[in-house]
């Protein structure tokens, strides 16, 4: 129930970006405006970043299955990754056309009538961008929000483009034209940049957000009190997903049961620090056991031991 209707956002995320590319490209046919064209090819950036959203939100939330236990979480960062590339792809082309319209600037043809295609095309992105970052909010998910500002921001350059085009119809000066592409195309890169790095970060097993980690951090500290320790603390992300491990150390005199509670207690105390799921394993140690500090790094140190 949840996800259909999660999607049914995303549906409407993919319909707006079809109907904003159209306009633009309009706006791009009757003007020849390069800025124009290089906001129509951002919202096909919108297009890819909402089927992206869509097609993590089905295989994400896949639950584990026997081949991949630790479930499917980090699925997005193929997605992202493609869709770092794709974009990088259409900013070099608006470059590589522009680059020769600065050399020679062409004049631009029906400016009006570009101009309001783009503007509706802007009103259109900002409705649904609102509509989704509110409902993305309301049903506290990241997926939904994480597109609705991402078509704010193609607001943002629509506007940009839009008062250059302005400028060029006050001034003449139709080099401001293929400028404006220009600066359109470096956003652009710098979106796809941080598509890629946050891809190849994820697939490494990135860490969880420092302040993410002082909030564990603050709780285990707490529990010096109640005679618990930890070492090891290990963290990583996986899309929408947190791993956390580490080594409780209890007082060595503690029967299995009760060593067991705290660890249970601890585990559940993290898993609701947090709004987005948690998997936290803990492993239960004797704090007076000089055996129990040689397992810190990921790495153990095997050292000689008799049987117990
Ligand atoms: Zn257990
Ligand atoms: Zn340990």
């Amino acid at each position: 129930m949840k996800q259909t209707s999660l999607a049914k956002f995303l549906y409407l995320s993919i319909a707006a970006a079809i109907v904003t590319i159209s306009l633009k490209f309009y706006a791009y046919q009757v003007t020849g405006s390069m800025g124009f064209l290089s906001d129509a090819l951002e919202s096909i950036v919108n297009l890819f970043a909402a089927l992206f959203a869509l097609i993590m939100l089905r295989i994400s939330q896949k639950p584990a299955d026997d081949g991949h236990v630790y479930g499917h979480s980090k699925a997005e960062y193929f997605s992202s990754a493609t869709e770092g590339a794709l974009i990088l792809i259409a900013a070099f082309s608006i470059i590589r056309t522009a680059i020769p319209r600065i050399m020679e600037p062409a004049p631009l043809e029906n400016i009006n009538t570009g101009l309001l295609f783009s503007l509706l095309a802007s009103v259109v992105n900002l409705l649904v961008g609102l509509t989704l970052i509110k409902n993305g909010k309301k049903r506290k998910s990241l997926v939904l929000e994480a597109d609705g500002r991402h078509l704010m921001t193609d607001v943002w350059t629509s506007v940009g483009v839009i008062a250059g085009i302005v400028m060029v119809k006050f001034t003449g000066w139709f080099i401001i034209d293929p400028i404006i592409a220009i600066l359109v195309a470096l956003n652009i890169i710098y979106t796809g940049y941080k598509l890629i790095s946050r891809s190849a970060s994820g697939l490494m097993d990135a860490t969880i957000p420092a302040e993410d980690l002082e909030k564990v951090t603050l709780y285990l500290d707490s529990l010096k009190v109640n005679e618990i320790e930890y070492h090891s603390l290990l963290t990583r992300v996986a899309g929408q997903r947190k791993f956390i491990s580490m080594h409780l150390l209890v007082p060595g005199e503690w029967s299995v049961k009760q060593g067991h509670d705290w660890a249970d207690n601890v585990e559940e105390t993290i898993i609701g620090l947090f709004d987005e799921p948690v998997t936290v394993s803990t492993h239960i140690e004797p704090v007076d056991d000089p055996a129990s500090v040689k397992d810190i790094g990921i790495d153990r140190v095997i050292m000689p031991r008799q049987n117990p």
